[in-house]
Formats: C-alpha cells, sequence, structure tokens
C-alpha cells in the first residue's frame, strides 16, 4: 500500500484546520494600488519569496514575489529601481491564488499545498482570515504518520 493511499484511509483529511492557520495579524501583506516600492520594501523586510495581496476589505485578490517585481525593473543593463513607483502591485501580481474557506477541512489544504507554498484561508463572507503554509501541512502528516 502506498503513502498516499494509507492517507485516504485515515481521518486526517477530514480533521479542521483552524490551529494550522496564521491569523491575518501576523501575515506579511500588500494591497493592490500599492505602488511596487513598497511591496518591495514588504517583501525584503518580512523576508518571504511572496506574500498575499488583499483589497481594502480585507479580501484576498492574488500573490506577489520578489520575482516578480524584480523581473518588472530589469532593464538591458541593469536593475532600474527608479522605475519601481511607475508601477503597482495590481499591474504586476499574479491572481493565481490558492484559497480555501476556513471550515474546508485538511484534505482540500493538502491538495492546494501540492503546488503552492502557502494557502489562503478565507471567512463565509470572503474575507481573509490567515494562511496555511506547506511546511504546517507537512508537520501535521509528519506527527500523523512517525512511529514514536
Ligand atoms: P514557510 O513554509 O514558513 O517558508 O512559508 C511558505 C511561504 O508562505 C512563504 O514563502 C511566504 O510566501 C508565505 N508566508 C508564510 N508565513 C507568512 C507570513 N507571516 N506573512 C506572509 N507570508 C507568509
Amino acid at each position: 500500500m502506498t503513502v498516499l493511499h494509507e492517507l485516504k484511509n485515515t481521518n486526517i483529511m477530514d480533521q479542521e484546520i483552524a490551529e494550522l492557520i496564521i491569523g491575518h495579524e501576523k501575515v506579511a501583506h500588500v494591497q493592490a494600488a500599492n505602488p511596487l516600492d513598497h511591496a518591495l520594501l514588504i517583501l525584503i523586510k518580512s523576508g518571504y519569496t511572496a506574500v498575499p495581496v488583499l483589497d481594502m476589505h480585507y479580501r484576498v485578490q492574488g500573490q506577489i514575489s520578489k520575482a516578480q517585481v524584480l523581473d518588472t525593473i530589469l532593464g538591458t543593463e541593469r536593475i532600474e529601481m527608479d522605475k519601481l513607483h511607475e508601477h503597482t502591485v495590481e499591474s504586476v501580481m499574479s491572481e493565481k491564488v490558492p484559497k480555501m474557506n476556513v471550515d474546508d477541512n485538511f484534505g482540500k489544504a493538502l491538495t492546494l499545498s501540492i503546488n503552492h507554498p502557502f494557502v489562503c484561508i478565507e471567512d463565509d463572507e470572503g474575507a481573509f482570515v490567515g494562511l496555511i503554509t506547506r511546511r504546517a501541512i507537512l508537520v501535521m502528516v509528519h506527527r500523523e504518520f512517525q512511529s514514536d
């Protein structure tokens, strides 16, 4: 039996995700209308590769990465830092961001984390609750299957 088959046979997939969520107050984020210099500041200061993009009503719009910011200001001979303020987060971000409801189960988080380092969590009104990292998901799987 493969590990994946064993996972299907346990109730880990049905468990709640609440304890895995990093609450929104601890999440570094930017807003869609922010200029890129602000986004780069947040990305560098937080140390994260990518952070969620929220709107004024705390709804998830997408995500933005250091690579996307740097690509935007990459000139033919130098990185044009002076161009940062000419672009907004919205014009550079990716709208493809994995999202799930706070009441969805662990199985959904595990599936989404295959292709994404973090998953955004929303409440029933679509407001951002926080995020779950792939790392937190792996810790939970490890805890479930370790023998000692
Ligand atoms: P980690 O597994 O802790 O390296 O997190 C994976 C990714 O999730 C990071 O590279 C970030 O893109 C995102 N992330 C994790 N924690 C936070 C946070 N507190 N604020 C913003 N993004 C985060």
